[in-house]
């Protein structure tokens, strides 16, 4: 998608390091962090929202939570707060999936 910020970035039309990458998704810091750590994780392919998710995004649902458990255990925060955060509807401002990763202090609602 041309007009998608994040199909730009997975694409490296928009210069930015990924903290990981894989076939299926690549993973990034939030431009404007809501907490200490803010990162997004995002399928590569443009799925729109969770209401577009079939039993075919299994596999991809499951390595999106193993990647976010790699993720929690490389930046400590096993035993620190953190939530992983799906955002839908009006609350939903880049319509391609993403989940947020936050932990630690918290700065605000995502
Ligand atoms: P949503 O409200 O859709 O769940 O969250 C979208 C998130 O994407 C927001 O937290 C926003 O700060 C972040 N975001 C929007 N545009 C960009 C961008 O160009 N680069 C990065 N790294 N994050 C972005
Ligand atoms: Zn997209």
């Amino acid at each position: 998608m041309n007009d998608c910020i994040f199909c730009r970035i997975i694409n490296k039309e928009i210069p930015k390091e990924f903290d990981f990458e894989s076939d299926s998704l690549v993973v990034f810091p939030d431009i404007n962090p809501s907490a200490e750590l803010h990162l997004l994780i995002v399928p590569k392919n443009h799925i729109i929202g969770m209401a577009d998710l079939t039993r075919n995004h299994g596999d991809l649902l499951v390595e999106i939570y193993n990647v976010v458990n790699k993720l929690v255990k490389q930046n400590n925060l096993e035993e620190n707060f953190y939530r992983v955060v799906v955002n839908g509807g009006k609350a939903q401002h880049v319509p391609h999936l993403h989940f947020h990763l936050l932990g630690g202090q918290w700065k605000r609602m995502v």
